[in-house]
């Protein structure tokens, strides 16, 4: 299984590619989450990239598309992955589709988490996610047990540095201005599958499953 998972921010992707990744045993491979992590590391690249999202913007292609090439490579991706956050313009979606021609690969479906972007907000803000296992929560929609401790491995929990109505509004645009043409270029490309992303955590997932096996 080759996969895009595909929507707004919030719209819950990194949610549903933790269910994604178990079901179809497939690795999941999130930009934001390596970027984050060349934050925490204080890599050459983390402080590069955190520039630009702290600012919501996209980081720029020439520090993203050969990351994500080398993470395809591995030995671990040989089977299947789950791309989150990938592409997320038209030169990133080339890169990928030549990338994979040059393999004699191709993907096999286009998730795309519909949400409308009014009640986005809110779930951007209200994230609280675990820096230590990565584990998401929503201080309403999903909060854990004890508040602002990971139910997973108890570690505090910490609200990401663009999850602030500011830079949330701008990652929205942005989204719009370069994501939102992807959906066309999938969708003539005979991948693109459609979820609802405004039901229930379970009620999405089974979704998922109904159009990745029709
Ligand atoms: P993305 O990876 O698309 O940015 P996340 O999966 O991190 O989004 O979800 C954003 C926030 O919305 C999180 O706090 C998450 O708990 C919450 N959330 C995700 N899916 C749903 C849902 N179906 N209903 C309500 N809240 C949700
Ligand atoms: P995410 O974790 O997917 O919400 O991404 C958080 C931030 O990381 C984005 O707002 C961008 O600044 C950056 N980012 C993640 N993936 C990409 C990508 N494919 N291209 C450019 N920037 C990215």
């Amino acid at each position: 299984m080759k996969l895009l998972i595909m929507g707004r921010p919030g719209a819950g992707k990194g949610t549903q590619a933790v269910n994604i990744r178990e079901y179809y045993n497939i690795p999941h491979i999130s930009t934001g989450d390596i970027f984050r992590a060349n934050i925490k590391g204080q890599t050459k690249l983390g402080k590069e990239a955190k520039e630009y999202m702290d600012k919501g913007l996209l980081v720029p292609d020439s520090l993203t598309i050969d990351l994500v090439k080398d993470r395809l490579s591995q030995e671990d991706c040989q089977k299947g992955f789950l791309l989150d956050g990938f592409p997320r313009n038209l030169e990133q979606a080339k890169a990928l589709d030549d990338f994979l021609k040059a393999n004699n690969d191709s993907l096999d479906a286009v998730l795309d988490i519909d949400v409308k972007p009014e009640i986005l907000i809110d779930r951007i803000v209200g994230r609280r996610v675990c820096p230590q296992c990565g584990a998401t929560f929503h201080i309403k929609n999903n909060p854990s047990k004890v508040e602002g401790v990971c139910d997973v491995c108890g570690a505090k929990l910490i609200q990401r540095n663009d999850d602030t109505y500011a830079t949330a509004e701008n990652r929205l645009k942005v989204y719009d201005e370069q994501t939102a043409p992807l959906l066309d270029y999938y969708k003539n490309q005979h991948l693109l599958k459609t979820v609802n992303g405004d039901q229930d955590f379970a009620k999405v997932f089974e979704d998922i499953k109904k159009v990745l096996t029709k």
